[in-house]
């Protein structure tokens, strides 16, 4: 048996799934919601999807009595993942949601309950978990295998809003640019230094306890006037590890280096789709290219055809861990002080 899925939200992220979709082992595109009925007619040919089961934001909520459906991704902005997650989990669905999973720890810890409540699993999209590279960094991190890991750099930034838009001037009511528009959930920390702290976390296997920050300089005022357009930080762990990190929109970049007590070990690229470059003080790192996106969704829809519990690194409770991070980062870089985070 596949599990059924409706993608929620078909922008650009909605096609990379639907497309790792089409080729796993463990799930099936049944449905979609969407707010733009020619994107309905586009994916119901594209991907032989029913008409019962296309949804559009107003009457989504009918879901729950939808056979049909066993699981909602929900892709849009993310300051809307509280509002789909919740509906979802209501109507009685699994639910994954994209990272971040949402803009505040209130919004996490109420999402988190509500999919407690209605007895349904919460996965956040965090697609390098899967990720055969990302496992081997995890491993050399977590199980010492050159020591104590000391120093992190890891770094994250693309000029994303020239690609969405080059020519175009600033136009915070076009939808694209829900990544300037601060309560849709935008800001590069939101948007992609979470993967910097997930992977300090992950190769540390610790959770820090105080950071840093400064925000980048603004080139652009008009387009950054709500969200930052860099922002650095610095993560201390209870080890004394700390971890040196950089987001931005200004400028390309995708890094990841780790100084442990008898070597080192880094990628680059390093956070983004791959393919992964890499190497240790020692040797190499090869791993086969996946498809994110088809091993992700195929790991946790077994899970759940199973009827097991999902684990832990995946979870609302994990999305929360990594937004209260995110606060303190724009706390210590609003404040200048070392925020300590509880
Ligand atoms: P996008 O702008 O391409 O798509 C967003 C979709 O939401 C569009 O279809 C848009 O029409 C719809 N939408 C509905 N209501 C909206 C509103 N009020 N304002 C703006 N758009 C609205 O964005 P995307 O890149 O697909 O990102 C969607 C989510 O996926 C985000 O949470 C993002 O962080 C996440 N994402 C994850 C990855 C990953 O590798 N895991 C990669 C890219 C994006």
């Amino acid at each position: 048996k596949k599990l059924n899925i409706a993608l929620c939200g078909l922008g650009n992220y909605a096609g990379m799934l639907a497309a790792g979709i089409e080729v796993s082992e463990y799930c099936n595109l049944a449905g979609i919601v969407t707010g733009t009925p020619e994107k309905a007619v586009k994916w119901k040919k594209q991907y032989n999807i029913p008409e019962k089961n296309i949804y559009n934001y107003q009457n989504f909520d009918e879901i729950a009595n939808n056979k049909d459906i066993d699981l909602v991704y929900v892709v849009l902005p993310s300051g809307l993942h509280k509002e789909f997650v919740i509906r979802s989990a209501k109507a009685g669905k699994n639910v994954i949601t994209e990272k971040p999973m949402a803009i505040s720890a209130a919004d996490c810890e109420e999402m988190i309950k509500v999919c407690n409540d209605n007895n349904v699993q919460l996965a956040i999209g965090y697609r390098l978990h899967y990720e055969p590279t990302h496992l081997e960094i995890k491993r050399l991190g977590q199980e010492k295998i050159f020591g104590q890991v000391r120093f992190i750099e890891a770094s994250l930034g693309y000029q994303t809003y020239d690609i969405l838009d080059k020519k175009t001037i600033v136009d915070k009511n076009n939808k694209s640019e829900w990544r300037l528009n601060k309560k849709l959930g935008g800001g590069p920390l939101m948007d992609l230094g979470i993967y910097c702290i997930q992977a300090s976390r992950y190769v540390l296997g610790e959770e820090p306890i105080a950071v840093t920050a400064q925000f980048g300089t603004v080139n652009n005022k008009d387009r950054f006037s709500e969200t930052e357009e860099s922002i650095s930080w610095q993560m201390e762990f209870p080890s004394g590890a700390v971890a040196n990190c950089n987001t931005s929109c200004g400028y390309n970049i995708d890094r990841f280096y780790a100084s442990a007590d008898e070597g080192s070990f880094e990628l680059s690229p390093a956070l983004s789709y791959g393919p992964f470059v890499g190497k240790t003080s020692e040797k190499e790192l090869k791993f086969p290219v996946i498809n994110q996106q088809k091993t992700q969704l195929d790991e946790i829809c077994k899970v759940l055809l199973e009827n097991k519990k999902l684990p832990n690194h995946i979870t609302g409770e994990e999305g929360l861990k990594d937004i209260k991070i995110i606060n303190a980062i724009y706390k210590a870089a609003q404040t200048g002080k070392k925020v300590f985070i509880v």
